[in-house]
């Protein structure tokens, strides 16, 4: 029995802003009251924190299987608690690429015998997320994947798109959309505009993502799919997907705190250091503006980290030559308090709908609630205790992060997943 006292609780699954003292028995939510007393139970104070149903991540890069030097499950789900989350959805571009049910099942167990963050792998849309033949949807569903993605990608083909919203549809999975039309911009290293001009750098117009945003929510409206669309950068693709909202199709959104927080400007002003690369890029000052509209306004969904980790070799190349992805798992807590909530932009109530209320219902993960009976995955943070990120002290196995040394207003306090407590500040 674990009891956590006198948290301040936000759960925006039924409403509830209030202190209260939460009991947790067996892996479930037992009693949330005003003032619970239970003898023999384990205590976590909470004094002056904010307890919320457990933060999902529904966008991270773990590299295992095949990429085991960047990162493994074990040392990302290590990232994942430590940063707050106590699930995360993994893209399925391993080697071999999670296109069929034993590699899912191989994710599977490698996420419990962590016994860190619940572990939900993704499945791959196409076959080697080639783009050319539909993969074993129904089989790695059955195996457990929560989604489907040939995420690091797009999948060009409109025909194999439909018909993978049409099997997605039948076997009740969303489909999670990496929008990058390849429209001339192959080699591509940041955003086209002016600070791609200055740079002398191969830019990618806004363009190439508001072009397959518009194909694939045409398509989700043809075929009745749901359709979620990853990392979305530009004020174009937020536009769109506000009508689509409006129109009543199943389309939601996520946005990466990288995204929220920095423009190619910063590119620029990091003179070409590769820890400001990653696809898509950061755009512009105006589309950082749409999304933080996007945010109030609940046209975004969710917050995901796109954590990519990559060796500091694979970085130390030229810009243009160096891999796209940054981490995110142990820095994503603490932009988004100090980006948003700190200053007013949203709510800390919105916050743990975008971190956890509307991921697991986007994926139907049957989470992000504190109701009594629900599973016992509890973030606890403190919005006001000041950090300077120290990358040196990453859990994560890669340091690839542009926010090394930033200082930040906000700060995860401990992790609790199937009512164990996986993570705690050092004090
Ligand atoms: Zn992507
Ligand atoms: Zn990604």
């Amino acid at each position: 029995m674990l009891l956590i006292k006198n948290g301040t609780v936000i759960d925006p699954s039924h409403s509830l802003e209030k202190k209260r003292d939460l009991l947790i028995r067996d892996g479930r939510v037992e009693a949330l009251d005003e003032s619970i007393a239970a003898e023999g139970a384990e205590t976590l104070d909470a004094t002056d924190l904010i307890v919320a149903p457990g933060f999902i991540d529904l966008h991270v890069h773990l590299r295992e299987p095949g990429f085991e030097y960047k990162e493994t499950i074990a040392s990302g789900a290590r990232a994942a608690v430590a940063g707050g989350f106590t699930s995360v959805c993994c893209m399925p571009n391993t080697k071999p690429v999670n296109d069929n049910s034993s590699v899912t099942s191989f994710i599977i167990e490698q996420g419990r015998a962590a016994e860190l963050a619940n572990v939900f792998p993704i499945g791959a849309i196409t076959q080697g997320s080639k783009g050319e033949h539909l993969a074993e949807i129904g089989e790695m569903k059955s195996a457990g994947v929560v989604a489907i993605s040939d995420d690091g990608r797009p999948v060009p083909d409109s025909g194999i798109m439909r018909r993978a919203m049409e099997y997605s549809r039948d076997f009740d999975l969303v489909v999670v959309d990496h929008c990058e039309d390849c429209c001339g911009a192959a080699g591509w290293a940041m955003h086209e505009g002016e600070y791609s001009a200055l740079m002398g750098l191969n830019g990618l117009p806004g363009a190439a993502e508001d072009m397959h945003v518009a194909r694939d929510i045409t398509l989700a409206e043809l075929t009745g799919a749901r359709v979620h669309i990853a990392h979305i950068s530009t004020a174009r693709s937020v536009d769109m997907v506000r009508q689509a909202k409006q129109k009543g199709l199943a389309v939601t959104c996520e946005v990466t705190p990288h995204h929220f927080t920095l423009t190619d400007r910063a590119v620029y002003e990091s003179c070409f250091d590769t820890n400001f690369k990653m696809a898509p890029p950061l755009r512009s000052q105006s589309d950082l503006e749409a999304i933080i509209e996007g945010l109030r306004d609940g046209t975004i969904d969710a917050i995901a980290t796109d954590h990519a980790p990559h060796h500091a070799n694979e970085k130390m190349l030229e810009f243009d030559c160096a891999p796209n992805g940054i981490i995110g798992l142990e820095t994503a807590l603490s932009l988004t308090l100090d980006r948003l909530t700190s200053r007013g932009v949203i709510s800390l109530s919105r916050m743990v709908e975008l971190l956890s209320t509307n991921p697991s219902r986007i994926f139907k993960l049957n989470r992000g609630t504190l109701k009594v009976g629900a599973a016992a995955d509890v973030t606890i943070f403190d919005p006001n205790r000041e950090i300077k990120v120290n990358a040196s002290k990453f859990q994560s196995r890669s340091r690839n992060t542009p926010f090394d040394g930033w200082e930040l207003k906000g700060a995860p306090a401990a992790t609790i997943v199937g009512g164990r407590v996986v993570w705690r500040e050092d004090k």
